[in-house]
């Protein structure tokens, strides 16, 4: 995606025209961007019935960690249960999956995540609410509140609100992004003509 994106930002004049030199206008924003990229790292998760993904972004809108949700690090994904019921909740995914806020923190790539944003697709529960503040991060921008009414939403807002975590809703300016690999054979050349 990376390079998709770093070939539409590095797309040469070679048409010799005023307008072709002129910067593309519909590149994609900064918010988009980000919460595309949680989207994608979404795309890594085994789960069956959720995926999520999680972006962290400090001032500089700096990617410092991203994180899906997933099975702990050494503990077999194919051995742990990923059923969302079962008689007894040892044997559900419950008890054992990281969320992809707990991924991201604990992935992030800088000394720590203090004063940085957060972008992810759900709303986060208490437990990833009590890292976050714990870590430090002061926005949550999320897609989707769509367990707002449950215990742990409600939990969490609560934390949040005490804590001073500002938290929004996204409102993406376009609903999808599609990546075609096969863009980089179609579109103008790089090459200097
Ligand atoms: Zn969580």
């Amino acid at each position: 995606m990376c390079c998709l994106l770093f070939f539409f930002f590095s797309i040469k004049c070679s048409f010799g025209n005023e307008a072709s030199c002129r910067k593309r206008e519909d590149y994609l924003e900064w918010p988009e961007y980000f919460m595309a990229v949680a989207f994608l790292s979404a795309q890594r998760s085994k789960d069956p019935s959720s995926q999520v993904g999680a972006c962290i972004v400090n001032s500089e809108n700096k990617i410092v960690g991203i994180g899906y949700n997933g099975m702990p690090n050494g503990c077999s994904d194919d051995v742990l249960p990923w059923t969302r019921t079962a008689a007894h909740r040892l044997d559900t995914k419950y008890p054992y999956v990281c969320h992809a806020e707990l991924n991201a923190i604990m992935n992030k790539n800088s000394a720590d995540v203090k004063g940085c944003s957060m972008y992810v697709a759900l709303f986060p529960c208490n437990e990833c609410a009590k890292l976050i503040i714990q870590a430090g991060i002061k926005e949550i921008i999320f897609m989707s509140d769509k367990y707002h009414d449950t215990t742990e939403m409600t939990a969490a807002r609560r934390m949040f609100d005490l804590a001073g975590i500002v938290y929004r809703e996204f409102k993406p300016k376009c609903n999808k992004i599609i990546i075609d690999f096969d863009s980089i054979n179609s579109r103008p050349s790089q090459k200097i003509l």
